[in-house]
């Protein structure tokens, strides 16, 4: 079985409870570090930048676990999964089983399930004071305050009554108000839906869940497909999810902290700026308002936190991305075998596609098609199925040696991209895309790659010889 196929028939297995898959924070972090991957820092880092500079300065490397920052009795992590490796074991599943896995998570999602057992409700705070009850970080130097990162919004659609959940940036504008950006999609919609018939709509913000949570909280789906199955799909059982104290929201069950509020109706106020995932800043402008009415949590609970712009961002938002981003390829070229939205690019704005060509020209109809996937990709790079597209060395070197620009060059002026590109016009730029696989009628030898026959069967501790004396060999002083 190759691994391709073993990725397959593991992904397609999706129904049965994953036992390898981590359930909670808490278990996820345990394992971490029990495997030497958690660094805790001294008590009482400085919210203000210090949590961030350590977490950076980690970033890839460990977690970061923060006791009593500023004196306060809850603890701060960041740096749960920045890397893929990391964010496929929370799944427990191989690296390769990443997309097949996600993308079958969204075909078939798993409904969540009620449950009486509600560790995130054992300490309830009416009346709340966030700044008083979390521990919430400064980050980036022109952010305009503390901000939560990592908190899933999750809401209800008034007409529907089925769930979003999503990550909002969330200022936090006085005590019990949090100012907050919503991008044109589904929080958005239900925010209008409410304000429509002028109510306020229901929120909770939910704080210090499993990795897989926060990975769906992150996929591209049509409106009212709640990401909360999707994460039960990937985990391989149902999400255990009870109801607010305070609305009908249903939230998960093992979260640590839940902040329960309205998204008023009537109100906007200033919010930015905020470092953001392309490494600029977002602009202050006037935006929502959520007011929060009660804020539950654990015994012992623990604040999650996500850098803007390190590792743990670009992940989080990348994997989704190029799942979906497949799956839309593959409709229109189907042997287009992978995709990867490389670092150097955000996770957002590049990304390598790697196929098997077949027809002359189809690397040009890939191209396209990965435009049409998403707004957000603004350069494309095409590669045969030789080039490892996770290597950027790889396709730079494939860009080398098979792509002429007069020739494999494609320029769409004028379209509609990312807002947060500061090299667009208010979001609206150039495309481009490389055709950089070789041409299907060329001589064998023109494009075989050089390799030295048997050079990766060689045991290197059986040919060298570590107790050999350089001076037997090479004699000094005798010229
Ligand atoms: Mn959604």
């Amino acid at each position: 079985m190759t691994g391709t196929d073993t990725a397959a028939s593991a992904a397609r297995d999706i129904t049965r409870r994953n036992d390898r898959a981590f359930h909670d924070l808490r278990s996820w972090l345990t394992h971490l570090a029990a495997t030497d991957r958690l660094a805790i820092a001294q008590p009482n880092t400085k919210l203000a930048f210090e949590i961030a500079g350590i977490a950076n300065r980690l970033d890839g490397v460990k977690a970061t676990l923060f006791p009593a920052p500023d004196g306060h009795a809850v603890p701060v992590v960041s740096g749960l999964t920045s890397s893929r490796a990391w964010m496929a074991e929370s799944l427990g599943i191989e690296e390769a089983e990443l997309l097949p896995r996600f993308q079958n998570a969204v075909i078939e999602p798993l409904a969540w399930k009620e449950t009486a057992d509600a560790p995130c409700q054992e300490v309830v705070h009416r009346d709340p004071d966030l700044t008083k009850i979390l521990p919430i970080p400064t980050h980036n130097e022109h952010d305009s305050g503390a901000y939560i990162t990592a908190g899933l919004t999750i809401a209800r659609n008034p007409r529907t009554g089925v769930q979003n959940v999503a990550i909002h940036r969330l200022q936090v504008s006085g005590p019990n108000r949090l100012g907050a950006l919503l991008l044109p999609r589904h929080t958005l919609s239900y925010f209008d839906a409410a304000a429509e018939a002028g109510d306020d709509l229901d929120v909770a913000i939910v704080v210090g869940t499993c990795p897989a949570l926060l990975l769906a909280s992150q996929a591209i789906l049509p409106l009212d497909q709640d990401e909360m199955e999707v994460a039960g799909a990937l985990l391989g059982s149902p999400v255990d999810v009870v109801k607010c104290l305070s609305s009908d929201v249903r939230v998960p069950a093992t979260a640590e902290i839940v902040i329960e509020g309205r998204v008023l109706a009537k109100e906007r106020a200033p919010e930015g700026p905020f470092g953001e995932f392309p490494q600029y800043y977002g602009p202050r402008a006037d935006r929502h308002v959520i007011e929060v009415d009660v804020v539950t949590h654990r015994k012992d609970p623990i604040f999650h936190t996500i850098v803007g712009g390190g590792l743990e961002h670009l992940i989080l938002g990348g994997i989704p991305r190029e799942a979906t981003i497949l799956s839309s390829i593959q409709r229109n070229v189907p042997t287009v075998r992978d995709v990867h939205l490389p670092k150097g690019g955000t996770c957002r704005y590049h990304l390598y596609v790697q196929m098997e060509k077949r027809f002359e020209g189809s690397a040009k109809n890939a191209i396209m098609a990965a435009f049409a996937a998403h707004y957000d990709i603004k350069h494309v790079v095409v590669v045969d199925e030789d080039v490892n597209i996770f290597d950027p060395d790889e396709v730079e070197w494939a860009v080398a040696t098979r792509f002429q620009a007069d020739r494999d060059l494609v320029v769409i002026p004028h379209a509609q991209g990312s807002k947060l590109d500061p090299s667009t016009d208010d979001g609206v730029g150039a495309k481009m895309g490389l055709d950089a696989t070789k041409p299907l009628d060329a001589e064998e030898m023109t494009f075989k790659r050089i390799r030295v026959p048997g050079q990766e069967e060689i045991d290197l501790d059986a040919v060298l010889d570590p107790g050999a004396d350089v001076g037997a060999f090479v004699k000094l002083g005798q010229g």
